[in-house]
């Protein structure tokens, strides 16, 4: 940040620049952001709650900090004729340094990416500035200049702060004489903003965005040009209310406020633990993935209240990683007030609550699947791939977790994860035993599988995964209603009663006449295959690569290469479909080498159909073009290459 200095530092007024995200995020609001631009009253507000907030929770420890003015609360002034609109409130304040800090960057992680992620149409630019929580700097969607005056609690009036921008690029600070503590938002309306000074636009919009907040709001009395104040929310906490006083509107207004979310939530849950250990939690599924869902350090979304003191953000204790997507409130009686991050490390309060909102969140899953299951579909395509690393994570829940995994299928017609595993086995053949599945890069990739040719032409139902994680989920994953899950590329197919006597027969024949077949290909592969062998799998293709049910599979060998670690070889065995024409054709071969270079080329597509790399790919291409030109030359004019 550049900072020019027109007097002395200290209490003179600077400008400085604002970091460069700001500066995008500022141009994005300003030029995509045209439905939702109320959403700045929202932020606003937040802002001052949060600042009330934080100042009630340090005023535990240090009552002298509220003395002097012990109601918190925030008061909003419209005014018509100048156009401006003030948020004002008696929270913390900020100090000099803070102000430039807090409102001049963008602490948030992953912001460089957001910005990345951002898509051209302004449309989707817009749902997704809302997703990232637009903050402060939504004011300056309706402002052509906004000041903010603020004074740290604790602090002399001398330390008062005024700041102010045109979201030009830059900002000024300098100091002031104030009064009150806190912090006062002075927007300056642009001109096709002016409908927000009308107090009455203003209640509408207030009561909507600050019903649920535990702070009063004031705005001067209808019709009265005195500064008398008047109440216009609620102030209620919700979640401390009975469920039955609380609308689904207001439910559902509450999220958008808690979530900074444009968009409905999916569902909610509302519970009160009492007896041995009380507490509260309000729990919703949004509708949408945020941007940074992947970012270990992205913010989660639990605020962690104590007797309605608002406690932390981001209370990331109380709910296991994978479920990292909820948001809500958790509001607890037993923990004490002055509870920091580190001791609720060591509370065991802290467990039990995790794991009855763990069972909570699981359950209300359970119902949106049971009872909308359209929703839960959604749900899974947005969530499915961050709530499948609790089968890897949380043990414990697996009886819980398995009925609500979905899948794509060999049966389904689209790629919508949607088959669950109840449905998979209602459809199982009389003597199937297994759950088949088969992983590859891509869903297309995964339903042309040789290793399923088979499985398909017997009309077993096979699940298709692709998902980075899905290697070691899927690892993880031992049986369902006593049926076993099996990966269709590894180890034998496990086809029990299903096999028939005509297919063993057939089986063994195949392999009486192949046995010097099978033996020249191992000659020629050397170490490269541990064995080779007649396969039950193959049906179109000539060749398959197959792995021990232990070894590491090609993914999650790439992934662990990637972050640095060494990953033991694995040797897989090579399968040949003995009926296929190619394969047919090498056992016609005499000549060694032409042998040894076909024999190689069927190890090698093998290795590129599971998606692998090839160690030397040009020698495969010269093999392979070798191989074409002498297809293509007449008989016995075959170059001698
Ligand atoms: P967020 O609220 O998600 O942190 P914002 O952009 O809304 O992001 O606000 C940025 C920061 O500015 C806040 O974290 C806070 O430190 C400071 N801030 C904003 N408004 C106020 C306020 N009314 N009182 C005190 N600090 C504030
Ligand atoms: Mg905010």
């Amino acid at each position: 940040m550049q900072t020019t200095e027109k007097a002395q530092a200290g209490t003179a007024r600077q400008t400085h620049g604002f970091q460069a995200e700001v500066r995008e995020l500022l141009k994005l609001m300003i030029h995509s952001l045209y439905s939702h631009r109320e959403i700045f009253l929202r932020e606003l507000i937040s802002n001052a709650s949060d600042a009330c907030d934080r100042l009630r929770f340090l005023a535990i420890a240090d009552s002298a900090l509220t003395a002097d003015d012990p109601e918190l609360g925030i008061r909003i002034h419209a005014d018509r004729q100048a156009g401006t609109v003030t948020i004002s409130d008696n929270g913390i304040g900020m100090t000099r340094e803070e102000a430039v800090a807090n409102l001049g960057t963008i602490a948030r992680s992953g912001t460089a990416e957001f910005f990345r992620s951002l898509p051209g149409d302004e449309q989707q630019a817009s749902q997704l500035i809302g997703q990232f929580g637009v903050g402060f700097y939504s004011a300056f969607i309706v402002s052509e200049r906004v000041e903010v005056h603020t004074r740290r609690a604790g602090t002399p009036p001398e330390a008062g702060v005024r700041w102010e921008s045109r979201a030009d690029g830059e900002f000024t600070v300098e100091n002031v004489q104030l009064a009150r503590r806190g912090t006062a938002v002075t927007l300056h309306l642009k001109e096709d903003a002016r409908e927000f000074a009308d107090a009455l636009r203003l209640r509408g919009l207030i009561r909507r965005y600050s019903d649920h907040i535990g702070f009063p709001v004031r705005m001067p009395k209808e019709g009265e040009a005195t500064l008398d104040y008047e109440v216009v929310n609620q102030a209620r906490a919700l979640w401390t209310l009975p469920r039955t006083q609380v609308s689904d509107e207001e439910y559902r207004q509450f999220y958008q406020y808690l979530a900074h979310d444009f968009t409905d939530p999916l569902a909610w849950s509302h519970n009160k633990v009492e007896g041995k250990r009380e507490y509260t939690s309000l729990l919703y599924l949004p509708a949408r993935a945020p941007f940074d869902l992947y970012q270990r350090d992205a913010v989660r979304g639990l605020k962690l209240y104590v007797r309605r003191v608002f406690i932390m953000d981001d209370a990331e204790q109380f709910l296991p990683l994978y479920l990292r997507f909820v948001k809500g409130v958790v509001d607890s009686s037993d923990l004490p007030l002055n509870v920091s991050r580190e001791l609720l490390q060591q509370e065991p309060e802290v467990e039990a609550i995790r794991s009855g909102l763990t069972r909570r969140v699981l359950d209300m899953l359970a119902r949106l699947a049971r009872d909308e299951p359209e929703k839960y579909t959604s749900f899974w395509k947005e969530f499915g791939a961050v709530l499948k690393e609790g089968i890897a994570q949380d043990q414990s829940n697996e009886a819980a977790l398995l009925p609500l995994l979905r899948f794509a299928s060999t049966r389904a017609g689209d790629d919508t994860p949607s088959v669950s595993l109840a449905e998979y086995l209602a459809r199982m053949q009389p003597g199937q035993d297994r759950i088949y599945y088969v992983i590859a890069e891509s869903l297309a990739a995964a339903r042309a599988h040789p290793a399923i040719e088979r499985l398909k032409e017997r009309g077993l139902e096979v699940l298709l995964l692709c998902e980075r994680i899905d290697e070691w989920v899927m690892g993880q994953l031992k049986a369902y209603e006593g049926k076993r899950f099996k990966d269709a590329a590894r180890g034998d197919l496990e086809l029990g009663a299903l096999a028939s006597q005509a297919d063993k027969a057939r089986h063994d024949d195949e392999l009486k006449e192949s046995k010097g077949l099978l033996k020249r290909i191992k000659d020629a592969l050397g170490e490269r295959v541990t064995e080779v062998r007649v396969s039950d799998r193959l049906k179109d293709s000539p060749a398959l690569l197959v792995l021990g049910e232990h070894d590491l599979g090609e993914r999650l060998r790439r992934m662990l290469s990637a972050a640095g670690q060494k990953v033991p070889e694995a040797k897989p065995l090579l399968e040949v479909n003995v009926t296929h024409a190619l394969v047919r054709y090498l056992d016609t071969l005499a000549d060694r080498d032409e042998f040894g270079e076909l024999a190689l080329l069927l190890c090698e597509q093998a290795q590129l159909a599971e998606g692998a790399t090839l160690a030397n790919p040009p020698d495969f291409v010269l093999r392979l073009n070798r191989l074409l030109v002498r297809l293509a030359a007449p008989k016995g004019q075959g170059p001698s290459a």
